[in-house]
């Protein structure tokens, strides 16, 4: 978004930090603490929160499984990182509405010491 100032969050980048990044541009994007729902062989990621991402109201809601979903971009580079819940027919721990379901294809993972790629950890 050219000339638009978009407001970066910064996570703490120390041993006691874990947090996923863009793999495409570094921002950073959640804390581990966040999130909820983790299944390597597909790398799909589940979580309560996420910074420096931007919904896509361009891009048609898309819905299944009684789930709404809408596209989600890196702020920075513009990425798709995934989809966000707009809304959940029946939530459970895992689906609720404003949850984000990511890719750990397009992130990268701080893990207190360097950042490494999620798919192969
Ligand atoms: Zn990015």
């Amino acid at each position: 978004m050219a000339g638009q100032h978009i407001l970066i969050v910064e996570f703490d980048r120390n041993p006691d930090s874990r947090f996923f990044l863009c793999r495409s541009c570094s921002t950073h994007i959640t804390l581990s603490q966040e999130v909820v729902f983790e299944h390597k062989p597909t790398g799909a990621i589940i979580m309560k929160k996420a910074e420096n991402v931007m919904i896509d109201h361009f891009t048609p809601w898309r819905r299944a499984n009684r789930t709404t979903m809408a596209a989600v971009h890196c702020v920075r580079c513009f990425t798709g990182l995934g989809n966000f819940f707009v809304a959940v027919e029946n939530p459970s721990d895992v689906f609720q509405q404003g949850f984000f379901l990511l890719s750990l294809r397009k992130l990268m993972y701080w893990n207190g010491s360097q950042v490494v790629d999620p798919m192969e950890t």
